[in-house]
């Protein structure tokens, strides 16, 4: 690959992020009968507010807790070998995810793999997009604190609610780029610098899907942090909202909630904004935005902003997090880009930190010449935690995930049990992508 030759960093870039504004009504009562849906995997701007009634439960339940992903598989190339050896990673990936979850009820994923450059126009040669994901629609949900956060699908459905939102019909929609040289494990040639292992890749992104996503960022790109925002049409005030993963952010080291920066936030009023122009325009000029400002700092301050593992014990608000207890209970996310990088900033663990971890998986960039089994073998987890670090299986319990209480390493033996829906695109099909994405 001539243009990998010439980066010294290969990104992982996820859609995860809310970029544009939502229309979403601030009244409880109606938040529940609105989800957010994040339309377009090739489009990072494109997300819209959809009618989710609530309906009985119909819950795909199954007994085996080894069949529990299915992958809708779309390959946007003509190399049929190239396409199956792709869907095969899904299985392996899948296993990893079985092997630290119990999941309750199947996942489905929307996959493709494509050319992303030539079908999004995202063709940065420093900057590789390797894949992409997100959960396919997020779902509102009263927490015990009394206030209404926004779920992933994929993890709404292991709360076993009976009477829900309705459901979308896939749970994580992810996207890989074609246009990269992967090494797939059992490959006779040796891994090196410019080649990229597919497995870490998938892991990485379904991760994204299962939660990992946070709705705090820069949006209206003015050097302000704040969570996305729901502008009404019925006159009600606009109001920030979250992810269940902000729940348990912390400012470091202070341990202080940014659920309460989001309260204080929340004092603003705008009442006549319209649009999201409007809106921040308004924002700047009020006294919440040094609040903003100052969210903005941390966001671009190393070390700054942390997942706390330890919800039923809240910090002391007069005590700073000890190092200990940072170094114990708490995942140091990514906050060193400055400027903020909406694909990069706080969706992401600390790589200073991580990398040479067992919790290595979720850092914003690929370790070039690495596969996930060395890197797995260098930190000492392939048969403690595997892939999903110690940290990481907390996380994934703490948003609501039931994580099983011994590790054992997935068997690559027969009768792979993700189920595909294989289906090879032809080239108009990507045209016709592309026609969306530019009109
Ligand atoms: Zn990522």
């Amino acid at each position: 690959m001539k243009i990998l030759s010439t980066i010294s960093v290969i990104f992982l870039i996820e859609l995860i992020y809310l970029t544009t504004i939502l229309s979403l009504p601030s009244n409880l009562d109606d938040l529940k009968n609105k989800c957010i849906e994040f339309t377009n995997p090739l489009n990072r701007y494109e997300s819209k507010v959809v009618d989710c009634p609530t309906v009985e439960s119909s819950l795909d339940k199954r007994a085996s807790s080894n069949d529990m992903f299915a992958v809708n598989f779309h390959c946007g190339i003509n190399d049929r070998t190239l396409c199956n050896r792709v869907e095969n990673v899904f299985v392996k990936a899948g296993r990893y995810i079985t092997a630290t979850l119990n999941l309750k009820t199947v996942i489905n994923v929307n996959a493709q793999f494509l050319d992303i450059c030539r079908a999004t126009g995202e063709c940065d040669p420093g900057r590789i997009i390797l894949g992409a994901a997100k959960p396919t629609r997020m779902i509102p949900n009263q927490d015990p604190d009394g206030k209404t956060r926004y779920y992933p699908q994929a993890l709404y459905k292991q709360l076993n609610i009976n009477k829900h939102p309705e459901f979308g019909s896939s749970d994580i929609t992810a996207t890989f780029n074609s246009k990269m040289d992967y090494w797939f494990e059992g490959d006779s040639s040796s891994m090196t610098s410019k080649k990229v292992d597919i497995l870490y890749i998938v892991l990485h992104e379904l991760i994204h899907g299962l939660g990992f996503t946070n709705s705090w960022s820069d949006y209206a790109n003015i050097k302000a942090l704040t969570p996305a925002v729901g502008i009404t049409k019925d006159g009600t005030p606009p109001e920030f909202f979250e992810f269940v993963f902000d729940k348990h952010l912390v400012l470091l080291p202070s341990g202080r909630p940014l659920t309460t920066v989001t309260d204080e936030l929340n004092q603003f009023k705008s009442n006549s904004a319209s649009s999201p122009e409007e809106f921040f325009k308004s924002f700047a000029g009020s006294p919440q935005f040094p609040i903003a400002q100052d969210m903005y700092k941390n966001s671009t301050t190393h070390g700054s902003i942390g997942f706390l593992l330890t919800p039923d014990t809240p910090p002391n608000a007069n005590t700073e997090l000890t190092q200990d207890k940072i170094n114990n209970d708490v995942v140091i996310l990514e906050t060193s880009f400055n400027p903020y990088d909406p694909g990069s900033s706080i969706g992401h663990v600390d790589l200073d930190t991580y990398l040479d971890s067992s919790d290595f998986l979720m850092t914003y960039t690929y370790p070039p010449g690495k596969s996930l089994d060395e890197m797995m073998s260098k930190a000492g987890s392939t048969d403690k935690t595997g892939p999903i670090g110690p940290k990481l299986r907390r996380l994934l319990g703490v948003i609501g995930y039931e994580v099983k209480d011994n590790y054992t390493p997935p068997v690559n033996n027969s009768s792979p049990f993700i189920s595909f829906n294989f289906e090879l695109s032809l080239l108009c099909i990507l045209l016709t992508l592309i026609n969306n994405f530019y009109f």
